[in-house]
């Protein structure tokens, strides 16, 4: 495993990163003793950095993995969690300063540690983000400071909200999702702003929150039509050709030299054990020139996350 360090911090991440959404039953239902294997089986096999949130299953996730994390010594792991995004809807966000600490002690209980060693606001694009520049993020900061977190940061799908934030805010590292993988690579328009700042880049969700997989996405994901058909053109041009699509997408998202880690979730060891062994691989780049020139038509597929002023869309 190959690990690196994660902007200006101390951390350094393993490539590959735990996110632990479907511990919370997100992409269909989890039974306790397979999520905690698969935490479990992601240390045992390298990867040291685990992602969470209250909002993954309504504090269910965060539950799972605190039982998974019990008696497992603190330094073989860094953890990140979030603030700020408590349900689906516009009025499910919270980013004042008292329900940011309020859900940091709560984060904390359930994860059963004392400290975060990286805080998120999540999904910073639902909320004002002058507000945001002017009252969560010096929040965030007083943490730091206090001690109880040791970096921050934000989350987001929009990057014209990612961008506006750091060009006004100095952040430890930033956590972006579905813009570097096989259907999408619009997060390298904003790489050289965040490594010039030395902010640390996550990249989440390689497969696209399932849509590179042969299963599919799942009812809920926000994908437009024609995105959804291009992933399945790409999906059968994989199969006429004997590889699995995540294999690809996965080796692709991990390829980057500005990403420290990228984040994938999975309540299986065996997906996670593929994973792990397809990004050892050498990446077919025929292949991969292939499936991009199917995702052409959609380069322009994104989604509307967030309130219309913040959104990409
Ligand atoms: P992902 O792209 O990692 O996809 C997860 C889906 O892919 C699951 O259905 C899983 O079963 C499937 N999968 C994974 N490996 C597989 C394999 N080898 N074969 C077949 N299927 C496989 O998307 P994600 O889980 O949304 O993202 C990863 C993590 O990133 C999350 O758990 C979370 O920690 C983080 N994240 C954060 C944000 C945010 O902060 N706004 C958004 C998205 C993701």
């Amino acid at each position: 495993m190959q690990y690196n360090k994660l902007g200006k911090t101390d951390l350094e991440l393993s490539q590959l990163g735990y996110g632990a959404s479907p511990l919370g039953s997100v992409f269909g239902k989890v039974d306790q003793s397979t999520g905690i294997r698969t935490v479990h089986s992601a240390l045992d096999w390298g990867i040291n950095y685990i992602d969470c949130s209250p909002y993954y299953g309504l504090t269910k996730a965060e539950t799972m993995l605190g039982k998974a994390l019990q008696g497992i010594p603190r330094d073989r792991y860094i953890l990140s969690s979030k603030a700020g995004r408590y349900g689906p809807e516009q009025a499910d966000f919270d980013m004042s300063p008292k329900r940011i600490r309020a859900s940091l002690e709560e984060s904390l209980a359930r994860l059963g540690v004392d400290e975060l060693d990286i805080f998120l606001l999540h999904d910073i694009e639902f909320v004002d983000l002058d507000y945001v520049l002017a009252e969560s993020l010096p929040c965030l900061e007083a943490l730091k400071k206090e001690g109880r977190i040791r970096y921050f940061g934000v989350t987001g799908y929009p990057l014209q909200s990612v961008q506006k934030i750091v060009q006004h805010y100095p952040l430890d590292c930033v956590l972006s999702y579905c813009r570097y993988a096989l259907h999408d690579t619009s997060l390298l328009s904003i790489t050289e702003l965040l490594q010039q700042q030395d902010v640390g880049i996550i990249n989440a969700s390689p497969t696209a929150m399932g849509l590179l997989t042969d299963r599919g996405a799942p009812e809920w994901h926000p994908a437009d039509r024609t995105l959804i058909d291009c992933c399945r053109r790409a999906q059968q041009l994989c199969s006429e050709q004997g590889v699995n699509i995540t294999q690809v997408a996965m080796q692709f998202a991990v390829g980057h030299q500005s990403i420290a880690s990228t984040l994938v979730g999975t309540a299986n060891p065996q997906n996670l054990r593929n994973n792990l062994d397809w990004i050892d691989q050498p990446i077919n780049e025929v292949l991969v020139a292939e499936i991009r020139a199917i995702f052409a038509p959609c380069a322009g597929s994104v989604w509307a996350s967030g309130m219309d002023e913040n959104s990409d869309k």
